[in-house]
């Protein structure tokens, strides 16, 4: 298939290239584009031919379901059935930005954007160039993570074209995501709501405004997920990733040991840590004193590894206060193996 790159400078959105990605969503294709948490993977949500070619091109599974993108709240009405009072509040805290909220779905939204589910995740993303596109597009813009199923999410245009290219219609580059991690994910169809997905918006902000919330995303790999998406094996690299948890010290102590039998490994580190390894091979996600970046900067850093083509990855434990519970959720699905060390 050919695939066509727009390249788009986000200080000077190019309105021609957007209207023409628009017409290539109203017209059933795919997109590939920027929004403020990683790359989406876009198409028309009320069509199921155009859903399927979403599936197909990233190798993910039918039962996943997708979070619909849109402009407004006023969107959201449209689309989704019983709407309570705590999705209004939320919205006008957060929205838009960083949080899907799951509510019930109108028969409008296709089984095959909910993976069969009677509900339907709801996001309006804040990055202007996915508004923009969304708006010209008049049309709910169903989109996963523009990766290939199981891969790390992308965080740059480069990425997405190195997963997706010869396989969607188009994808807009426009260069890093802000955030570079993924939407926040609360289900508010139960009571009390339930985080799903941690992510760009925190446990702790969201407990100032609903301070029964619950985190539904903790337990293991192998019991029931309550969100589809959350039983798969994801974000992993080429090569086994493998977290070490310990006093500064001992992470660098156990790491440098490790180091020694497997030289070619790569360690996955801190800017105020990375002296402190005997490797080539060590990539900074930044400083701990920045949490942010770090979050902004691990999808890159995987992808990083998988360039260099190291035999493991040996990744310190991010102990960042808000973002901890969104970057380790990351680490750990894409990990084969986490060492805690007393
Ligand atoms: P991604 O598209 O890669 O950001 O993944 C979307 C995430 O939202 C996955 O973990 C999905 O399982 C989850 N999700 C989307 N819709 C629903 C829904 N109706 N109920 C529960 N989880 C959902
Ligand atoms: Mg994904």
């Amino acid at each position: 298939m050919r695939t066509r790159i727009f390249k788009i400078n986000p200080e000077n959105i190019d309105s021609e290239s957007i209207k023409e990605c628009a017409s290539i969503l109203r017209s059933g294709g795919t997109v590939a584009f920027p929004t403020e948490t990683v790359y989406g993977l876009g198409a028309n949500a009320l069509d199921d031919k155009a859903i399927e070619k979403i599936f197909k091109a990233k190798g993910r599974p039918s039962d996943n379901p997708l979070i619909l993108h849109v402009h407004s709240f006023h969107e959201i009405e449209k689309y989704a059935g019983s709407i309570p009072g705590i999705a209004r509040t939320l919205a006008h805290f957060f929205c838009p930005g960083p949080l899907s909220m799951i509510l019930e779905k109108k028969p409008v939204v296709p089984d095959s954007v909910t993976g069969g589910l009677p509900t339907a995740a709801f996001r309006i993303p804040s990055n202007e160039i996915a508004h923009a596109l969304i708006e010209a597009s008049a049309l709910p813009i169903a989109a996963p993570s523009a990766n290939l199923s199981g891969k790390p999410s992308t965080t740059d245009g480069s990425h997405v074209i190195d997963d997706l290219y010869g396989k969607v219609d188009a994808i807009i580059d426009a260069g890093r995501s802000e955030i570079g991690l993924e939407s926040t994910v609360i289900d508010l169809t139960v009571t009390p709501p339930e985080i799903l997905r941690p992510g760009g918006i925190s446990f702790r902000e969201l407990k100032m405004i609903i301070p029964d919330v619950r985190k539904a995303f903790a337990g293991d790999i192998n019991t029931a997920p309550k969100s589809p998406g959350m039983k798969y094996r994801h974000y992993s690299p080429e090569s086994p990733l493998i977290i070490v948890r310990g006093s500064v010290s001992a992470t660098a102590g156990m790491i440098n040991d490790l180091l020694i039998e497997n030289p070619s490994a790569g360690v996955l580190c801190s800017d105020e840590t990375m002296s402190l390894y005997n490797s080539e091979n060590k990539i900074s996600a930044g400083s701990r004193e920045n949490p942010s970046e770090i979050a902004s900067n691990i999808f890159n850093a995987l992808r990083l590894f998988d360039k260099t083509g190291v035999t493991a990855i040996y990744c310190e434990y991010f102990d960042i206060g808000d973002l901890e519970e969104a970057v380790m959720n990351r680490l750990v699905k894409a990990s084969e193996n986490i060492v805690v060390i007393d």
